[in-house]
């Protein structure tokens, strides 16, 4: 058996096309076991029913036309149970139902196993015999465990779209569906979806209407010759170098570039509506498909050429059209991974939203597209990328909702939401020059957080007091090399001088985890335990000193800048860092120049630095906590992982009560403690920070006046016995519900959800 299910499992993962891996599997079951026949019903959220996605042994002929409701017979059951359902005689269960003209009613036996995926029905898989007898528990055990491989595939295709395709990608459309994800940025967007997908990678091409046809049919036949001019190149430079039978391959390319019968495959579906790379997409899989299928090894073989033809031609095809990408008015961005190029390639006044069904709230993506004020949702369960693009998209970022294709009654609730929550955010405005000081007079600074140059306009124009966390890696990330010494002082004494007099927190180089650099790969099994933050700066010097230099000599005349620290874990980093920095500047004086020793301190984003903060404290000038790091490594959540992000909450009472443990403990050395974590921005911890008692709270600009309007519409006395009341629960989402709860009756609720 467990042989079957590797080779199954083998067959289906070369299979590139869902519904040939479906079919596929049902008749390896078939033969592998003493069922009678073998069937996949799929689940289809848009018409709320299962599908038969592939038979063996029930008529074929009912493949994506035979369709069950949920609730409705065995197969309802077994969904709704969300558990086997083996029995001897069918028939005789009161939930049976026959499927017309499907040829069941010869079978008596019948075992149904569920497919889920992340707690999600995808559907569900049956066998059926002749024979009035249970399947036997080794058959029962070798479905399970199948249907656990195969539901992440399936889930996968629904995502990509390609689940679908034996129905017309172009003549199905998707009407007032509503996806669910995870809130990962407030606010309401609404607009025209444009999917985004990894460049040349074949099998992420939506299906896309072609707009213009003949430009379609010119822009293929324009990727064709350069593809020619490549692997001619190709093969005359390798010519010396390569066996005939290797240079074959390059004849093969180039035959098959000439083939009218290829050419023609790709036109005629462009001429059906399809445009060009959506049509390049199709072909090559039914190629790949036929090759795959072949019983010679060599012939089966030739599919990951094709393959790789399709994917050069795409890249040609991308290099055109990458000039050409209209992004509408408002556009969402929806991928299966947005990244934050991918944000980035869209002018900052068109983008409205964006829908990723990878990543969490605490991806780099949200961060970021939080900081802009643009509603997300991330981790999206069960959307179909390619057909949803172009469609009109309405995202709730409070609730985590991403409706596509509205009815009209949705869209006006939603138009009037938006409206509202405008004219809130220019009633804000007025906040701008006031302090961050509750009803009873206690006064908390608001920070901002910042990265790239444009977050400093939004910041001054919020009335920030300062900069709480500037994330330094930005500008390596966007380079091909780490960057010079001068290089950087520019960079950092830009900002210095936009925030002067008012301080500025730079914390040291955060690279390694979530936030590779290209040019300095590291490959690592846990890179969130691994090599990154201070570990690497400190295995470093030679940056790690070039940075501080750089630091200080863009200070020269400001002297609003403050250092710190990100991943300390130990006392000796503490230290050692320190070290380094004195060296820095120490070799400055000695060149003769005059520079300042600026404030130095440390985040807490570990849990031993949890348990060290005291002693932290006294070696430093300030502490700030990074809620989103200690999150992930108290809770043991990786926080961009979409599997576990149901588990990610800042507002565990663990956190909650770490976070207060170190404010008290660096309050006792008489130091300044803040947050810096998203937790800054979170309307709904805002009066329980406070009473925690942070001296200050760093948070992205364009949630500023908000927060600090909760600050000035609460009591301190009020917040304490918030704080009191939550410490005492010991459920997350209990304390967010009471957190609500208190923000309506302040009269904030315009801060938890849409409208006012
Ligand atoms: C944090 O971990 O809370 C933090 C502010 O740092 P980053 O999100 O950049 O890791
Ligand atoms: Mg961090």
């Amino acid at each position: 058996m467990l042989k079957a299910l590797r080779r199954i499992v083998q067959k289906v993962n070369a299979t590139k096309d869902t519904g040939e891996a479906l079919s596929i599997v049902v008749r390896l079951v078939k033969e592998n076991t003493s069922a009678d026949a073998c069937s996949i019903f799929i689940v289809d959220p848009e018409r709320g029913d299962y599908v038969l996605a592939a038979t063996e042994g029930l008529n074929p002929e009912l493949i994506f036309k035979a369709r069950i409701k949920y609730g409705e017979g065995l197969v309802g059951l077994v969904g709704e149970r969300g558990e086997p359902i083996n029995l001897d005689c069918a028939i005789e269960h009161p939930n049976f139902h026959i499927i017309s003209d499907s040829g069941e009613e010869k079978f008596s036996a019948f075992l149904g196993v569920p497919l889920t995926h992340s707690r999600e029905l995808m559907g569900v898989l049956t066998v059926q015999q002749e024979n009035p007898a249970y399947f036997d528990e080794s058959e029962e055990s070798f479905l399970i465990t199948l249907c656990a491989q195969l539901s992440g595939i399936i889930a996968h295709a629904q995502v990509m779209g390609t689940l679908w395709k034996s129905e017309s990608a172009l003549s199905t459309t998707i009407h007032e569906v509503t996806y669910s994800g995870l809130p990962s940025s407030p606010g309401v967007g609404i607009g025209t979806a444009v999917a985004v997908f990894p460049l040349t990678d074949i099998d992420a091409v939506p299906d896309r209407v072609a707009e213009n046809i003949s430009e379609e049919e010119k822009l293929l036949d324009h990727a064709i010759v350069e593809t020619i001019k490549e692997i001619s190149r190709l093969k005359e430079m390798m010519g010396n170098s390569l066996p005939d039978e290797e240079l074959g391959l390059f004849e093969a390319y180039l035959h098959m570039l000439d083939s009218q019968s290829f050419i023609t495959k790709i036109k005629n579906s462009i001429h059906s509506g399809m445009w060009a790379q959506g049509a390049l997409k199709n072909v090559i899989t039914q190629y790949v498909t036929s090759f795959e299928s072949m019983d010679d090894s060599y012939l089966s073989e030739r599919a990951a050429d094709v393959r790789d033809l399709g994917q050069r031609i795409l890249f040609h095809l991308q290099a055109q059209e990458k000039k050409t990408v209209h992004y509408p008015e408002q556009t969402i961005l929806i991928g299966e991974e947005v990244t934050p190029s991918m944000l980035a390639e869209v002018p900052e006044d068109r983008l409205v939203g964006v829908v990723s069904l990878k990543g969490s709230s605490n991806s780099h993506v949200a961060i970021i597209a939080r900081a802009m004020g643009i509603p997300i949702v991330m981790g999206v369960t069960g959307m179909p990328i390619s057909k949803c693009d172009q469609c009109q998209i309405i995202i709730d970022g409070y609730f985590g909702q991403v409706f596509v294709n509205p009815s009209a009654t949705v869209t006006e609730e939603f138009e009037r939401l938006a409206s509202e929550e405008k004219q809130l955010d220019s009633e804000l405005e007025e906040l701008r020059d006031l302090p961050a000081e509750t009803l009873d007079g206690y006064v908390t600074s608001l920070f901002v957080n910042t990265g790239l140059m444009s977050d400093v306009g939004r910041s001054l124009s919020v009335g920030a007091e300062g900069v709480g966390l500037h994330r330094t890696e930005v500008p390596f990330m966007a380079r091909d090399r780490f960057p010079t010494e001068e290089e950087q002082r520019v960079i950092y004494r830009q900002l210095l001088k936009a925030f002067a007099p008012r301080s500025v927190m730079m914390r040291t180089l955060d690279v390694g985890g979530d936030k590779p650099l290209p040019y300095f790969p590291i490959e690592e099994k846990n890179p969130f335990l691994g090599w990154r933050g201070i570990r690497i700066t400190l295995d470093h010097p030679d940056i790690f000193l070039v940075q501080f230099r750089a630091m200080l000599r863009a200070n020269q005349g400001f002297e609003n800048l403050q250092v710190m620290l990100p991943m300390i874990s130990t006392i000796a980093e503490v230290e050692e860092a320190r070290r380094l920095f004195v060296q820095a500047y120490e070799e400055l004086c000695d060149e003769g120049l005059q520079v300042t020793m600026p404030l130095f301190g440390v985040m807490i984003e570990v849990p031993s630095a949890v348990y060290l903060s005291r002693e932290i404290a006294k070696r430093v000038d300030f502490v700030s906590i990074g809620s989103n790091d200690l999150t992930q490594y108290i809770l043991a959540v990786d926080r961009s992982n979409v599997r576990v992000a149901r588990l990610y909450d800042p507002l565990h009472p663990a956190v909650l009560h770490a976070m207060k443990y170190v404010v008290s403990n660096v309050h006792l050395e008489g130091k300044r403690v803040s947050l810096c974590g998203e937790l800054s921005s979170d309307p709904v911890a805002t009066p329980i920070l406070i009473a925690m008692g942070f001296d200050a709270l760093s948070l992205s600009a364009t949630h500023l006046p908000r927060i600090k309007w909760v600050i000035r519409t609460f009591t301190m006395s009020k917040a304490r016995k918030l704080l009191d009341e939550v410490l005492a629960m010991d459920d997350p989402v209990e304390i967010r519900g009471h957190l609500e709860l208190a923000l309506e009756e302040a009269g904030l609720g315009g801060l938890i959800r849409a409208g006012r």
